[in-house]
């Protein structure tokens, strides 16, 4: 029988293997310290908050799981058509993600902006306004506020990383970026939300967000 890859083989840039990013063969985690502080400067969101954050890798087992009906019907929907998907504090990947590596990063963080805008507009608005405007849009997800919005802010996060290589490096080596980031907090936080607003002005992410892009 043909073992698995070996990790780090399959990710050669990393030394650690102990950091606990790796969430292959887990069903559910929480968001590690750095994952927490990294995610509050994309969503805004207090760290406590954050750690109420429940990843999970399998599709929901039952419907009380999945936190009722709709919701079940939902995520299922999602995962089977190999999109992620955010419910409440519940995000629900299609498998295990690595936050060693930017790409599954970033999806964390389009998943965490989600989590932002259930925060706000609560759960059963949010799901409504949603499915409203999935349908006006003939049910495509990118024109979608809510997914343009996190669209954003994962291209912003992708930016911001950009322009720390150093912080991208110590994430992809395993390492603990939180000091750092609680280090330069103020300085981060105007920095991203400098890129945030500047996109936003683009007009790539929609007329809508192009108008609010000081408020974002
Ligand atoms: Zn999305």
């Amino acid at each position: 029988m043909p073992s698995a890859p070996t990790y780090p083989a399959d990710y050669p840039g990393l030394t650690r293997t102990d950091c606990g990013c790796n969430r292959r063969g887990k069903t559910e985690d929480r968001l590690l310290p750095w994952e927490q502080r990294l995610m509050s400067l994309v969503t805004g969101l207090g760290e406590d908050y954050l750690r109420q954050i429940r990843l999970h890798f399998v599709p929901p087992q039952s419907v009380s799981e999945a936190g009722g009906i709709v919701e079940s019907s939902a995520i299922q929907g999602a995962l089977s058509r190999g999109y992620n998907i955010t419910m409440g504090q519940d995000i629900w990947f299609v498998g295990p993600i690595n936050t060693c590596t930017e790409s599954d990063l970033l999806l964390l963080a389009h998943e965490s902006a989600h989590v932002r805008q259930f925060a706000d507009w609560g759960k059963d608005q949010f799901l409504q306004a949603y499915i409203l405007e999935w349908m006006g849009h003939g049910f495509s997800y990118p024109d979608i506020l809510a997914e343009r919005k996190a669209n954003l802010a994962e291209d912003s996060l992708r930016e911001f990383l950009g322009n720390h290589l150093s912080l991208l490096r110590t994430v992809q080596s395993c390492g603990d970026i939180s000091d750092e980031l609680l280090r330069h907090a103020r300085a981060y936080l105007d920095e991203y939300n400098g890129i945030l607003t500047r996109r936003a002005l683009t007009g790539a992410y929609g007329d809508d967000l192009k108008q609010r892009a000081t408020s974002l």
